[in-house]
């Protein structure tokens, strides 16, 4: 019989309820034993869920109240002694870690929080010291845990993330040097002593995840996975069998590990994301070993095509017959929103094209009886399922012929300025009068309750779209007057009708739809909703214009349009999985490509495309992947910002600070401006720029947005001190990070006002 597997399950519940109860703990609301209370509560639902929808093997230890790599963290006890000098209790110090605490008498950031893979997903980073101890918990949470769930009738599998994607993932704590592979030797037992106290537990099986082999990983932790899995591989019946699981990429390019890994009982990989590497993996598996075949996207919210992933689950069992074949989830759930059942107002069309959480639960069970029993035993199932994905090729809703012709008369010539850089800062520097050293801001101002409440009313009907309006007005008319007190350069409208910098254009754009309750974590307890790419993209009506236009008749001074790139839109997106992404990309910069003409008809001369996601789409692997996704993204850019004429000034912005490995791509975007993050950097980051010969403005961010604090004029002035360093004074422009809408109005203004100031302080100078 061909088992079927969950990898993960979503944490969150139906209705964001851990991110309510966590929340409410941290605000002194409820108490410890009620959070913990909520977390068992959430845990057995999933449990029973994914019995009830029939799934052989269901994870445990899956579950966090922050963050998995943290749990794991907490477990080897790689805890920092400016976290356990304070004794707090263990979820106390677990939280201290994953958000920092600033509390009766303790003062601690968090530890860093960095993407998990390419996905939207944050981990917390372990931090090791050059002379770590590990130990292992007391009590530890993966035996813990899958003993409640025995208890409560449900055998699991435990997932625990492996010793050379722990330590890989990991860094050597501030002020240390330790090369975390380095001390493979020390964690091992921990590990042993952990799948022994497992198997004392009752567990046959666990999920021991070691994604990092899809990436091209240091020689040191390569050769790591040989001595790691000799040990852990050969505890015999003192442990329990050992799944091995990767996602999010192939694992080809590191198959010379599999070897060492024959000892374990099976491997997973990810056939959603690379079906090719099928072939490989099998010859290289040892002469028992089981495939996990991962068939059902564990990253999308996309029913499966059941005959496309049969097809590939039965390729599997040709060759190894059933016995050694399962049917499981690409990766965790954790990426996909809970139940679709949720969701009460999705356009029923629309609706059977999608699968979230619970659904994919039927989809592995089903998958894996066709393939246990024969097309027959689910043939209901499959039938409807044909008939879905028929449906969703031949909609009126995904394929639009007019997006289609207009992509096909894409010349090359669009993608370039009508003149190089400097023949257009000279055509600017007419038109736009500025000083040295502009001051501008990023786009957002605080978005205040008010603005939320009056948005609500709106979209609630409690007012009409007239009224709305006008409240908009307003505020852009009080943003703009701020602005002309602080004497900023270059102004912005603030962006008081976005409720989010994606959703705003998606909902403006043909081709989107979007969700009441589909949310995903992305890290703690922070969930985003994001917008679902259905169809052929394009742009009904000019989405911006209207306000930018009312912002420029109200002021004197250069008025900066704010855009959203193709990029992040997309990025930011669940995209389509039927068209090419760079297809998605393309579309998506038509659009935009309009709104940017429209502005500049409408008076605006500064036009800025935000794409703060351009990076996080690079492949993870280096090589020839990476530059195909630099051509396409560099080239979606360019054509959504290259119809203006030479006088208008087109910005960008960045919300982060390396550009060493990403210069050229920055580059070849040709913006005249560039605005980045810099205030929590090191000013030497600038020297790239240098370096590389870069001739365009930049604005590297003077102070930090996340934090209320105030920067002193002293302190601004350092910094651009710092930057001039590196930056001639006709290249620099003087902006915060990124935008001010989490702010609050106070220290929004008291710190352009020190920022203004520290700008003329240097006019005066140069
Ligand atoms: N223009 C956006 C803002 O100011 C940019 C946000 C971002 O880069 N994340 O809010
Ligand atoms: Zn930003």
């Amino acid at each position: 019989m061909v088992q079927s597997s969950v990898l993960g399950f979503p944490r969150m519940g139906k209705l964001r309820d851990l991110k309510k109860a966590t929340e409410s703990y941290w605000s002194g609301k409820t108490s410890r034993d009620e959070l913990l209370a909520e977390g068992k509560r959430l845990r057995l639902e999933h449990w029973k869920i994914q019995k009830a929808a029939g799934v052989d093997i269901i994870p445990s230890n899956d579950f966090a109240f922050y963050d998995q790599v943290l749990d794991h963290i907490q477990l080897f006890g790689v805890v920092p002694e400016r976290y356990s000098k304070y004794n707090l209790h263990a979820l106390d110090e677990y939280f201290a870690m994953g958000r920092g605490l600033q509390k009766e008498g303790v003062d601690v950031p968090s530890l860093e929080m960095v993407k998990w893979f390419d996905s939207n997903y944050h981990y917390v980073k372990p931090t090791l010291q050059d002379n770590q101890v590990f130990k292992l918990a007391a009590e530890p949470k993966p035996v813990v845990q899958f003993l409640e769930a025995k208890e409560a009738g449900v055998v699991t599998r435990p997932v625990i993330l492996g010793p050379v994607s722990f330590l890989t993932l990991g860094k050597a704590d501030r002020g240390q040097s330790v090369d975390p592979i380095s001390k493979l030797n020390e964690l091992l037992p921990l590990y042993e002593e952990l799948l022994a106290k497992l198997k004392a537990a009752g567990a046959e099986d666990v999920q021991i995840d070691e994604p990092v082999l899809v990436f091209d990983l240091p020689a040191k932790s390569k050769a790591a996975f040989k001595p790691a899995y000799e040990k852990l591989g050969n505890l015999g019946d003192k442990a329990p069998r050992l799944t091995l699981a990767t996602y999010f990429g192939d694992i080809v390019h590191n198959i010379d590990v599999l070897p060492s890994l024959q000892n374990l009982y099976g491997i997973h990989v990810d056939l959603v994301r690379n079906p090719e590497q099928l072939d490989t993996v099998v010859g290289a598996l040892g002469p028992k070993q089981v495939l996990s075949a991962g068939v059902v996207d564990g990253r999308n919210i996309w029913k499966t095509n059941f005959k496309a992933a049969i097809e590939k689950v039965e390729l599997a069992i040709q060759k190894l017959g059933k016995e050694r074949v399962i049917v499981a989830t690409s990766s965790s759930l954790l990426h996909v929103p809970h139940t679709l059942e949720s969701e009460k107002k999705l356009d029923a069309e629309i609706r059977d094209w999608f699968s979230f959480a619970v659904e994919k639960l039927s989809e592995v069970v089903v998958i894996a009886k066709a393939v246990t029993e024969g097309p027959a035993a689910v043939k209901e199932q499959l039938q409807a399922n044909a008939e879905s994905v028929q449906s969703r090729a031949s909609s009126k809703r995904t394929n639009d012929p007019a997006v289609k012709a207009r992509q096909d008369g894409v010349t090359p010539e669009m993608h370039n300025r009508k003149s190089p850089f400097a023949t257009r800062i000279a055509e600017q520097k007419k038109s736009i009068k500025l000083p040295l050293f502009p001051t501008t801001t990023i786009g957002s101002f605080p978005q205040t309750k008010e603005i939320r409440v009056q948005r609500n009313k709106f979209t609630k009907g409690e007012i009409t779209a007239q009224e709305y309006e006008k409240f908009i007005e307003q505020e852009i008319a009080e943003v703009v007057k701020i602005q002309e007190e602080l004497d900023l350069d270059v102004l912005v409208h603030g962006e008081p009708e976005r409720n989010d910098m994606v959703q705003y254009f998606g909902e403006r754009l043909t081709g989107y739809v979007f969700t009441t309750h589909a949310w995903v974590q992305s890290y703690g307890s922070r969930c985003v909703r994001p917008p679902i790419i259905v169809g052929d993209i394009s742009r009904p009506a000019p989405m911006t214009v209207k306000e930018s236009k009312y912002a420029v008749s109200i002021s004197k001074k250069p008025m900066k349009g704010m855009l959203t790139g193709p990029i992040t839109c997309l990025r930011w997106s669940f995209p389509r999985d039927d068209v090419h992404q760079s297809v998605q990309a393309q579309q998506l910069a038509l659009a935009l490509r309009d709104e940017v003409v429209d502005l500049e008809a409408a008076g605006v001369k500064v036009i800025q495309v935000d794409e703060p996601a351009l990076r996080e789409g690079l492949p993870l692997r280096s090589g020839s992947e990476r530059e195909k996704y630099i051509k396409w993204a560099v080239e979606a850019f360019r054509l959504s910002t290259a119809g203006v004429t030479d006088v208008t000034q087109i910005h960008s912005h960045f919300c982060y600070s390396e550009f060493q490995d990403f210069f050229h791509a920055i580059a070849a975007l040709d913006t005249d401006v560039l605005s980045i993050e810099n205030s929590k950097s090191d000013a030497k980051l600038l020297k790239v720029f240098v370096d590389e010969k870069f001739l365009a403005h930049i604005g590297p961010g003077v102070f930090d947005i996340h934090s209320p604090r105030v920067p002193s004029q002293q302190e601004i002035t350092d910094r651009i001190s710092e930057m001039l360093q590196f930056l001639t004074p006709e290249q620099l422009w003087i902006n915060p990070d990124c935008g001010l809408k989490t702010r609050g109005w106070t220290e929004t203004k008291a710190s352009l006002t020190n920022m203004v100031n520290a700008a003329k302080h240097f006019r005066k100078q140069h």
